[in-house]
């Protein structure tokens, strides 16, 4: 058959370092670790030495980025095994550079998508793992079966590394969900557990809601949210097919589906785990507020709620909490009055769909209800930080409480029991307006890349009248002023103002 290259492919260049045409038609895959976090540059110009001696097919780099340096269609040279790198699609994935190993999840998640599209062009529908190098190398694939080996097989190394080791059957398991799955709703690599949207489609309404009703019992309590309301937004959102949270809910209540990706637009990706999603939202008066919330990429139900109530109970409304009071929050009506208040919906009707939902399906009976056990008690901490636990002035049960200590000490705030600020007084100084001028007279007055003693010093400033574009707070003076030139910030102690 006619050997081809993958389209995911961003970088080429190709390695002098290969056998040319493999002898044996491709049926294996083997996934290694670079052992350091490169890019797809960086190994290009390792395996372009001819006195490297060594290749792969393909590369994934730190960031998901792949790397084309031997065509497929010719033998690599990396697994020190002839045999096996004449019938493997051989790809380095950027890992950290001490065992286990680890990937960056981007660099898993390419991976998965990077096998998938291998086993597809190659004419396989399922990808194989054994545990056991005897049984993976003596077995007699069968048609469309493509199979897994790892370096550590054929040499005194630990290549993979145990991080990618202990993944392999999670690999070959998405692998060949992605093959033999219709579902492209879940983006990249759908998880292996946990609930599926495609596992409700099939249900009756009904059914499908006792299932995700079911998921609430444990997890839920955790999350802070009454089950009761994050169930019927799922509900009422998978009509919509819009959010992250429909999209997982896609469909399964026999109602409309129209998702593509996995991402919000305006979201953008940590290359870790997270979406920070920034947009900006209308208040009633007219103005914008820029609304950030951070995402995980969620590949099951359980995940997507969870996040969901997350965002709603972490989501900022400049330093506010978007909907407060969310959390703790024992009655449905008024944690829906919360949510639609905070903005989370402009229909008119929102609070009444909601909590029609909740009725009709009698969804409250997921809520956990207080069974008179241990009651955990949720302290509202006063510290300057959370990180800074000496700082700490007092702990409250009463959030009024907590309040008042704060506003009694300057450059404290009220955390909650997960260290989430919940309370900050108001600076007692008005805002400083900007632009003004300041003038420098002495000669050792340092600009800094930042506003702060701790940032670099960029030079001294010369003496003379400048322009300050913004103001800060920052170690080493009582404000910092950056500016205009761009520069850098200066020291508002030294300067006066004209
Ligand atoms: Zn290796």
């Amino acid at each position: 058959m006619g050997y081809t290259n993958s389209s995911m492919v961003a970088y080429t260049k190709f390695s002098p370092n290969h056998s040319g045409q493999r002898t044996m038609a491709i049926d294996r895959i083997t996934p290694h670790c670079v052992v350091g976090q490169c890019t797809a540059e960086g190994l290009g110009d390792w395996f372009a030495k001819g006195s490297t001696q060594a290749s792969s097919n393909y590369g994934i780099d730190k960031d998901g980025c792949v790397g084309l340096y031997v065509e497929e269609k010719n033998r690599s040279w990396c697994s020190s095994s002839n045999a096996n790198d004449q019938r493997a699609v051989t790809i380095e994935c950027a890992s950290d550079s001490a065992e286990p190993y680890a990937f960056q999840d981007v660099v898993y998640r390419k991976l998965i998508e990077l096998c998938t599209d291998i086993c597809r062009r190659n004419g396989k529908n399922k990808l194989i793992w054994f545990g056991d190098k005897d049984k993976a190398l003596n077995y007699s694939l069968k048609s469309g079966e493509m199979i897994l080996t790892v370096h550590r097989w054929f040499a005194n190394k630990s290549c993979p590394g145990d991080w990618m080791y202990a993944r392999m059957g999670d690999l070959a398991e998405k692998v060949t969900k992605a093959l033999q799955g219709s579902d492209s709703g879940s983006g990249g690599g759908s998880g292996s557990k946990g609930t599926q949207a495609t596992v409700l489609k099939d249900l009756s309404e009904a059914d499908a809601i006792k299932k995700v009703g079911a998921l609430f019992t444990a997890d839920m309590k955790k999350s802070g949210i009454l089950a009761s309301v994050s169930l019927a937004q799922f509900i009422l959102e998978s009509g919509y097919g819009k959010s992250e949270l429909a999209q997982n809910a896609n469909n399964p209540f026999g109602m409309k589906c129209s998702l593509s990706g996995n991402t919000w637009s305006g979201s953008s990706w940590d290359g870790k785990s997270k979406y920070a999603k920034k947009t900006q939202e209308q208040n009633k008066d007219g103005s914008y507020d820029t609304i950030t919330a951070d995402f995980r990429k969620y590949p099951c139900i359980e995940d997507s709620i969870a996040d969901h109530s997350a965002y709603l109970l972490g989501a900022m409304n400049g330093k506010k909490l978007r909907y407060d009071g969310l959390k703790g929050c024992t009655d449905y009506k008024k944690a829906v009055q919360i949510i639609k208040d905070g903005g989370y919906a402009t229909s008119l009707t929102y609070v009444e769909k909601l909590c029609s939902i909740i009725e009709k399906w009698n969804l409250t009976q997921y809520d956990m209800k207080d069974s008179g056990g241990s009651e955990v008690i949720r302290w509202y901490r006063v510290r300057k930080s959370w990180a800074d636990s000496k700082t700490q002035k007092g702990a409250y049960k009463i959030l009024d409480n907590a309040k008042k200590c704060a506003d009694q000490n300057s450059g404290y705030k009220v955390f909650d029991a997960d260290g989430k600020v919940v309370y900050e007084p108001k600076a007692v100084e008005p805002v400083e307006k900007v632009p003004f001028l300041v003038k420098v007279s002495i000669s050792d007055l340092n600009i800094r890349k930042g506003p702060g003693i701790g940032y670099d010093r960029v030079q001294f400033c010369p003496s003379g009248v400048y322009t300050i574009v913004a103001v800060s707070d920052g170690a080493g003076a009582t404000k910092w002023g950056k500016l205009k030139s761009g520069i850098g910030w200066l020291s508002l102690d030294f300067v006066k103002r004209v």
